[in-house]
Parts: C-alpha cells; structure tokens; sequence
C-alpha cells in the first residue's frame, strides 16, 4: 500500500511531487482505461466523465413498450395494438455511445463488453418480481454459425449467474432465417417474423423473461412472445438493454 499525503508531512515540495508522481503511476499500473475514452476507468469499466454521460433510459415510459411517454402512461399503440408481452425493461436508449458499444460487441465479438452492457439492466430488474426462467432471443443456426455466439444468451448467462434465475437456451428455436427487420418497411416487418419461432417446453403459469440486446420495433420480441404464450406462460417480461427511441 502507498502511503497519502496525509501521512508524510515532514517531506519538501519537490519528494512531495515526485510522490505523488509516483502514486499515479502505481495506481495507473492497476486500473483499467475507460472502455470508451481510454482516460482511467474508476467506474467499473469507464471514467467517470462517460460514466455519467451514458444514455440511460430513464424517462418516463409506456410500461408495456418503453417508448417514451408525458407521465409514464400506456402508449396509444399498446392500447390499440397489445403486444404479447406485458412488460419492458429497458437500461439504455440506443444511442451513441451504447450504439457503437453494442455494434462491437455483436458484430467484432468482443465478449469482455457484456458486464459494461448489461449490469445496469441487472440492477434494474433487482426491483422487479423475479421470473421463473429466462429466455434468449434466438438466432437461426445459420446466423450463429456465421457469429459465432448468440449475442443474447451471453447476456441471460450473466442475468442467470447474477440473480440465479434460470436460462433456458434452447426453450425456443427460430425456425425460419428471416430478412434483418432493419431491410423492410414497417408493414412488411411482423409479416417477415409470422411463425418465426418455435418453443418447445410446456410454460404453464410461469413468468417468463425475454431476453435480447435491443428492441427496435418490438416485432421480433412480440413473435417471440407469442410462441411462449402459446405454451401457457402466465407473464411475459422483456429484458433488453437498450431500447431504440423514435427520432
Ligand atoms: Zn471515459
Ligand atoms: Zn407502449
């Protein structure tokens, strides 16, 4: 341990700076760059300056779809339109820099992001009721062997290790590779995903978590929803860690 300053008053100005020099060179040989900035990481795995820039997703929104609302209300789309999940949990809005975050996470596979990403959703969800087990977005065989990980699963492991709630990885198969949803117009979207997945265990009463990176229009996740539904889940929760907002 290095003495502070406080201990060491008999010394000049001089030893005193050269100390201090040398403090912040033993501290800066034990902690990590922030992720995003490079500065030192005293965050977890960011500087404080991004730290408390991050965009959180903390206004008020519809409970149902997380889309922003005046006072926190049911959006008019979820009340004309109810998705098949009741509830969604969002840490973040995508945007920069959890945009880019997420981009390397998925597509360079750099898998040490996922505490960065997905701690603040965890901390959320410590103060919702509990699920039954958690289920991961899945990606069609061909998609994963062409990445490599289900981006997704990762996530629910880290979900399932922190508040010991079960994963269920292979729960739901997606049975058809469809076009990214980010490709068609917003009518063609829920035709793209109709039948999409396949769940394969009886749910019967249980609350099931849904888990997935991002929600964009929210059909993938009510596809999802809806084939455990069918199985007889009783309460359907989405988990993802950030939520795509409109411009
Ligand atoms: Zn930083
Ligand atoms: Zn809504």
């Amino acid at each position: 341990m290095v003495a502070s300053s406080k201990n060491r008053p008999h010394l000049s100005n001089s030893r005193h700076s050269i100390i201090d020099g040398c403090v912040k060179f033993v501290q800066s040989l034990f902690s990590e760059a922030c992720l995003l900035c490079g500065d030192r990481a005293t965050r977890g795995q960011l500087c404080a300056s991004c730290h408390t820039a991050l965009p959180y997703h903390d206004q008020p929104a519809c409970p149902i779809c997380a889309l922003p609302t005046a006072g926190g209300e049911t959006c008019g789309s979820c009340l004309t339109h109810p998705p098949r999940f009741d509830e969604t949990l969002a840490a973040f809005t995508f945007t920069f820099p959890i945009d880019a975050v997420l981009h390397a996470y998925k597509y360079a596979g750099n898998l040490a992001l996922i505490e960065f990403l997905a701690t603040p959703l965890v901390e959320r969800a410590l103060s919702r009721p509990f699920p039954d087990l958690l289920i991961p977005m899945p990606l069609h065989p061909a998609r994963l062997k062409q990445r490599g990980f289900n981006q997704a699963l990762e996530i629910a492991r880290l979900f399932a290790r922190r508040l010991d709630v079960p994963v269920h990885p292979h729960a739901c198969r997606r049975i058809r590779d469809t076009p990214p949803q980010a490709t068609l117009k917003h009518d063609q979207r829920s035709a793209n995903l109709r039948g999409a997945f396949a769940c394969d265990i009886p749910l019967h009463g249980k609350h099931v978590a849904l888990i997935d990176d991002v929600m964009t229009s929210g059909a993938s996740l009510g596809e999802l929803a809806k084939a455990v539904r069918k199985q007889g889940a009783a309460r359907i929760s989405v988990w993802v860690v950030a939520r795509t907002l409109p411009h």
